[in-house]
C-alpha cells in the first residue's frame, strides 16, 4: 500500500473557537453506524438527548442516521460558546467519525491511500492560499512500514490505519472487474502525477498550463475509450504519445466574447441545478446570476493560487476514474471549478474596483467547497454532467 499526502497536510491545525466559519453549522451530519450503536447504549439523561437528537433519513433509498440540526442550522450539540457538548460529556472519542475526520479525507484506488484536506475549511484555504511553492505529494510504501512497525500514523492527524481508510480497497476483490468501465490503478496515478506535473510547470503561463492540462486529458480519454473499443486492453503510456500530447495536440483558438458569454451562462445553468448549502452561497449565487449580462472574461488574478487549486482537484478527483474510466469528467470538473470561483472573485474585483486579497481567495475557495465538495448530491450532479457524454 502507498500512502500519499499532501506536504502541508500535516502543517492543520483546527482554529476551535478562533474559527470564522464553524464546521459544525448548516450541514448535515451523518452518523456512522459504531457510533450510532454506542449513541444507543449511552445511559442517563444525556443519552436520552443523543437519541432524542438522531433521525433516520431517507437517503438515496437507503436509512442515513443524522443529527437533526437546530432551525438555525447549528448541530444540536455545540453550545454557546462553539464547544461540543458530546466532548465535554462522553470525550472527543465518542464523536461520529465525520466530526473526528473532517477536514481530512482518505481515498483508496488499488494499491494507494490518498490522504487530503478538503477546502470548504477555511484554515485549509488559507494555507493552500497563501502559500508559494508548487504543492508536493509526498509517498510512504506502507506495506514496508507495515511489516516493520504496526502503529502506522500519519503525524499530526493520528490516523489513519490502512484498514481503516474511507473506501479502502486493499481487498482485489474490490478492484474494478473485467465488466465494469474502471482504469487500472497504477494507470490512473501515473496519469494524475503527469497532469498535475502539466499544472506545476512554471515556466509557462497558467493559461497555457490550463490548456495543456485539457489537451492531455482529451488525449488520455481518446486513448482509453480506443485502447477499450479495439482490444479490451489498455495501451501503454508511452504508445500514446502523452508526453507530447500537449504540444503537439492543435491549440484552440482565442474564444469570442460570444463565445465567452455562451461558457458563463452554461456555468449559470449548472449552478442553479445545485442544492443550495448555505444561505451565504445563495446570495453570491444570484449575484453572478445578475452578471449575465456583462459576464466575466477568464482571469486568474494569481497564477500560484490557481495553480493550486488545479491541482487540489486533480488530486482529489483524479482517481475517482478508477471507478468509472471517465478522466476527461473529472478534468472538466476541474476547469469548471476553478472558473466559478474565477467568476465570484470577478464579481468581488468589479464591486470594489480592485483585485482581490488572499482574504477574497480564502472566502471564495472554502464557500465553493462548501457547496459542491460537502454535498454528495452536489459533486454527483457536476461530475456527471461535466462527464466524457458531454
Ligand atoms: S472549519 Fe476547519 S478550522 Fe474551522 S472548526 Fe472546522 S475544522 Fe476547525
Amino acid at each position: 500500500m502507498i500512502l500519499r499526502i499532501p506536504d502541508y497536510f500535516e502543517d492543520f491545525h483546527c482554529l476551535g473557537e478562533a474559527c470564522p466559519d464553524t464546521c459544525c453549522i448548516g450541514w448535515e451530519l451523518e452518523i456512522d453506524e459504531a457510533t450510532y450503536d454506542y449513541y444507543r447504549s449511552v445511559p442517563g439523561a444525556f443519552g436520552r438527548r443523543l437519541r432524542a437528537a438522531m433521525a433516520d433519513a431517507a437517503k438515496d433509498g437507503e436509512a442515513a442516521r443524522t443529527f437533526c440540526l437546530k432551525v438555525d442550522g447549528r448541530c444540536p450539540f455545540l453550545n454557546r460558546q462553539n464547544l461540543c457538548e458530546i466532548v465535554l460529556e462522553l470525550g472527543p472519542e465518542a464523536l461520529p467519525e465525520v466530526c473526528t475526520e473532517y477536514p481530512r479525507r482518505t481515498f483508496s484506488f488499488g494499491p494507494y491511500i490518498t490522504r487530503s484536506l478538503t477546502l470548504s475549511c477555511p484554515e485549509v484555504a488559507r494555507m493552500l492560499l497563501t502559500s508559494e511553492p508548487p504543492v508536493h505529494f509526498p509517498e510512504v510504501d506502507l506495506s514496508e512500514r507495515v511489516l516493520a512497525d504496526t502503529e502506522i500514523t500519519v503525524k499530526g492527524d493520528g490516523s489513519p490505519e490502512p484498514a481503516a481508510a474511507e473506501d479502502a480497497s486493499d481487498d482485489p476483490s474490490d478492484a474494478p472487474g473485467e465488466d465494469a468501465e474502471g482504469l487500472p490503478a497504477d494507470f490512473t496515478a501515473k496519469v494524475r502525477d503527469r497532469a498535475i506535473g502539466l499544472l506545476e510547470d512554471r515556466g509557462r503561463a497558467f493559461a497555457d498550463r490550463l490548456g495543456r492540462f485539457l489537451r492531455y486529458a482529451e488525449a488520455v480519454q481518446q486513448g482509453i475509450d480506443a485502447g477499450l473499443r479495439t482490444d479490451g486492453q489498455l495501451f501503454s503510456m508511452e504508445e500514446t504519445g502523452f508526453e507530447r500530447c500537449g504540444d503537439t495536440a492543435e491549440k484552440p483558438q482565442k474564444e469570442s466574447p460570444e463565445d465567452l458569454r455562451a461558457a458563463f451562462a452554461k456555468r449559470l445553468e449548472l449552478l442553479e441545478k445545485l442544492e443550495d448549502i448555505s444561505p451565504r452561497w445563495e446570495k453570491e449565487r444570484a449575484a453572478l446570476s445578475a452578471m449575465a449580462g456583462a459576464p466575466p472574461f477568464p482571469e486568474f488574478y494569481d497564477d500560484v493560487r490557481a495553480e493550486h487549486l488545479m491541482t487540489y482537484y486533480t488530486d482529489r478527483y483524479f482517481p475517482l476514474a478508477w471507478y468509472d474510466g471517465d478522466l476527461l469528467g473529472k478534468a472538466r470538473f476541474a476547469v469548471f471549478s476553478l472558473l466559478v470561483q474565477m467568476d465570484l472573485l470577478t464579481l468581488r474585483a468589479r464591486k470594489r474596483g480592485e483585485k482581490p486579497g488572499a482574504q477574497d481567495w480564502i472566502e471564495v475557495v472554502s464557500l465553493y467547497s462548501a457547496e459542491v465538495e460537502n454535498s454528495e448530491y452536489n459533486t454527483e450532479l457536476l461530475l456527471e454532467a461535466l462527464g466524457q457524454s458531454l
